[in-house]
């Protein structure tokens, strides 16, 4: 199963950055959620071979086929920032 982006607080569309949620008018921290979860358009679609710490290496599962707009179940990040 490949690694996903947390449904978390600082993954979410209504994060101010002073911390604020748009959406609960409290500050709130990067480990919580709720069902009001939007994803940022910006995070939504990071996720292909080339953001792939396996890209052109050799523990890539699928050296073959491994190319911009693909990615396969063991895909995993660069890097991480939180
Ligand atoms: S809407 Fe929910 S997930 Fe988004 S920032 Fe507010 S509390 Fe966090
Ligand atoms: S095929 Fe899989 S392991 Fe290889 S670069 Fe793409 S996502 Fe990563």
């Amino acid at each position: 199963m490949a690694i996903r982006l947390g449904n978390n607080c600082v993954n979410c569309d209504h994060l101010m950055s002073d911390q604020m949620c748009k959406v609960h008018e409290v500050k709130v921290g990067n480990h919580y959620t709720c069902d009001s979860f939007n994803m940022k358009a910006e995070l939504a679609d990071d996720r292909d071979c080339t953001s792939c710490i396996r890209f052109e290496q050799d523990d890539c599962a699928n050296p073959g086929k491994a190319a911009p707009g693909m990615m396969c179940a063991v895909w995993a990040p660069q890097s991480i920032s939180a």
